[in-house]
């Protein structure tokens, strides 16, 4: 098979010899497009009048999956140039930065994935982030440089990241970028690095045993940096102050807004007698019903509806955020919520004495007791009912 894609990587179209396999898969020779080996994904493009959506290696052949069927014969086959640069950006920029870490970090890479926006690659240690920005600044410096990225197939004394075992070739391709790498490689790559234009380092995740970096080239790179200067502009604005401050304000914030909610939550607590006594009251049957809407937390929520029930020895309703509580010592709870879930939407079940469910949307008191008492008035309860 001949890999046009190793020996003329600028050829974007030619005519190939097509033979189907399967239900819309077939071989193209010469092969033209990328399959997706060495961690990065396909080409894609057209074979004739087909969408070629995915090129694969099995058992030995390069099979290309389209979005219809072919016969057996001449076809012009084109591959989607832009989707190709951006693969070979990201893995040149994969190779830079594997390079670099290796022989200045003693950072061995374990794996590479290059996605169409990202990629990621893992290094079999801990690293840190100043290592990484170190890494990034010299990635950067061999693009400025532009060094040619030569292919040879003499694979004496480089190493593979990958497993070259899968790929039907009598021939090792070996990359080489200046200092900065050699190592038997598949993948797609820029001919020079300045066509890489920007590698970014733009997160660290640290593993088990080793360390994932997420890494963005190219066009990407720019796409990513712009979103996060656009958001850090945002926060500017918001915090009144520069990006360097951003970090400490943010921190008090989350803090003082942890304290407050802390205090809410007490105030609610301490509260809870309150929203017993103003809590509205209906008259459903025999029974009565007491319903407290947005006054607690869905913390509270339970207590206060067993204390309300308690207090007037029928049924307590609260409403928090669209959560309903029940508690009953006379009506049967789950048949309660049920009418509610019924008339509002939404889920949830329990026994005859407690039941609790969500709603599908915000609802009033006036709308509750309207359920349950086909449109009879609300009838103020105890001596605080001034609320409302
Ligand atoms: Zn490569």
């Amino acid at each position: 098979m001949k890999r046009l894609y190793w020996t003329n990587p600028d050829v974007y179209e030619i005519e190939v010899e097509v033979k189907s396999v399967g239900d819309c898969k077939v071989t193209a020779d010469p092969a033209v497009f990328h399959p997706d080996e060495g961690g990065q994904p396909a080409d894609t493009g057209t074979i004739g009048r087909a969408d070629v959506t995915n090129a694969e290696i099995v058992d030995g052949r390069i099979i290309h999956t389209l979005s219809e069927p072919l016969g057996d014969g001449q076809y012009v086959a084109t591959v989607d140039k832009q989707h190709r640069l951006n693969t070979a950006r990201q893995h040149t920029a994969q190779h830079i930065i594997s390079g670099i870490a290796e022989s200045q970090f003693d950072l061995k890479t374990t794996g590479v994935h290059i996605g169409l926006e990202t990629s990621t690659i893992d290094f079999d240690k801990k690293a840190d982030w100043q290592s990484l920005q170190a890494i990034e600044r010299q990635a950067m410096t061999a693009v400025v440089e532009n060094i040619a990225v030569e292919t040879t197939f003499d694979a004496s004394g480089v190493r593979s990241r990958f497993d070259l075992s899968q790929i039907d070739s009598d021939m090792i391709r070996v990359v080489k970028i200046g200092k900065y790498d050699a190592s038997a490689c598949c993948g797609a790559h820029v001919l020079r690095t300045g066509e890489i234009g920007i590698i970014r380092i733009i997160d660290l995740e640290s593993k088990r045993d080793g360390t994932r970096l997420h890494v963005a080239a190219g066009l990407k790179a720019l796409e990513f940096s712009q979103t996060e200067t656009t958001t850090l502009r945002e926060l500017r604005k918001i915090s009144k102050c520069s990006s360097l401050e951003l970090p400490a304000i943010l921190r008090r914030a989350l803090e003082q807004s942890k304290g407050l909610a802390k205090e809410v939550d007490r105030l609610q607590g301490s509260m809870l007698p309150n929203f017993v006594e103003t809590a509205q009251m209906a008259e459903v049957g025999p029974s009565r019903v007491g319903i407290q809407v947005d006054a607690v937390g869905a913390k509270y929520a339970g207590k206060l509806a067993a204390l309300i029930a308690e207090k007037i020895g029928g049924t307590g309703i609260v409403v928090t955020d669209c959560n309903v509580a029940i508690s009953s010592k006379s009506l049967d709870a789950s048949e309660l919520l049920e009418k509610l879930q019924k008339a509002f939407g939404g889920k949830g079940g329990g026994s005859p004495k407690s039941a609790n469910g969500r709603l599908d949307k915000a609802v009033t008191t006036e709308q509750i007791v309207k359920i349950f008492t086909d449109g009879r008035g609300t009838i103020p309860f105890g001596v605080a009912n001034s609320r409302e």
